[in-house]
């Protein structure tokens, strides 16, 4: 069995596919229940994502394509949307206007001293006052009640980040949070992503210091829930390290993760991901 709760398509605009290509290749590669997740409109950005006015077609074409192939595969239709609390209406009515099956909160946008920082800019992850905002942005959206999963919490270890330190601040975050209430992503792109050495000021590519295995070991202990998830770019790319993230994830004791359809959680067990 294989499941993937974090794809793209060509409507979030720097990723590439048709919807269709996309189920196509995640027939072609076993998977059996797939999880599109475009990245929604949000004011701030218009180059990386839907438009507002692209957001019925996308539905709907996810839609199609998931009754088309419904004999081969289980496709979901979800959203990567991004917090802020400025934009906390904006964020509510998108998501109220469709029966989306998974929402995907995400931080890819930080301003520090009114310049924006995105997590792909990894060479300023370091820069003071990032991390900090980073993690009160987090917070907020992990209690929020808006979302399903937090994606890609730890990406920003592709930058100059201590993560001793991130590990904390994140274990505090889901220590107050009551009934798990909200997963946490295991994103599997790290193996496709570069990492940015803060101390020889290198960029090297294919690092994996995310999903963070010592920090995931912990939320499991407390209980937290995991999502699992390519976030896949192309095509080609669904399903990409899944396989690989769900065994070391094995190893360190962690028995089951979780997908999401019509917004409520679907268990499945690591052992099932991993053959
Ligand atoms: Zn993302
Ligand atoms: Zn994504």
């Amino acid at each position: 069995m294989l499941i993937d709760s974090h794809t793209h398509t060509k409507y979030s605009k720097h990723a590439s596919g048709q919807v269709e290509e996309l189920v196509r290749s995640a027939i072609n590669k076993g998977v059996n229940v797939l999880t599109i997740t475009d990245h929604a409109p949000y004011p701030i950005d218009r180059n990386n994502r839907l438009l507002l006015s692209e957001l019925d077609e996308y539905y709907k074409e996810v839609k199609r394509c998931a009754e088309k192939f419904k004999k081969d595969i289980n496709v979901l239709v979800g959203l990567e949307v991004d917090y802020h609390r400025n934009y906390i209406n904006f964020i509510k009515d998108i998501i109220s206007r469709y029966d989306f099956d998974y929402i995907l909160g995400a931080i890819h946008y930080v301003y520090i001293n009114g310049e924006r920082i995105n997590t792909w800019d990894i060479e300023k992850l370091g820069v003071k006052g990032y991390f900090s905002t980073y993690i009160s942005n987090i917070e907020e959206m992990t209690g929020c009640g808006l979302f399903d999963a937090i994606a890609h919490p730890d990406t920003l270890l592709s930058g100059d980040i201590q993560p001793k330190m991130f590990e904390k601040e994140i274990l505090n975050i889901f220590k107050e949070i009551k009934n798990n209430c909200i997963s946490y992503e295991l994103n599997c792109s790290a193996h496709r992503k570069n990492y940015y050495n803060g101390e020889s000021k290198n960029v090297q590519l294919g690092h994996s210091r995310y999903p963070s295995l010592p920090l995931i070991g912990k939320l499991n202990d407390l209980g937290v829930s995991f999502t699992i998830g390519s976030d896949s770019h192309t095509p080609e790319d669904v399903s990409s390290g899944i396989r690989d993230v769900a065994a070391e994830c094995k190893k360190i004791g962690i028995d089951e993760v979780v997908y999401y359809k019509n917004r409520k959680s679907i268990r499945v067990k690591i052992n099932n991901l991993l053959y």
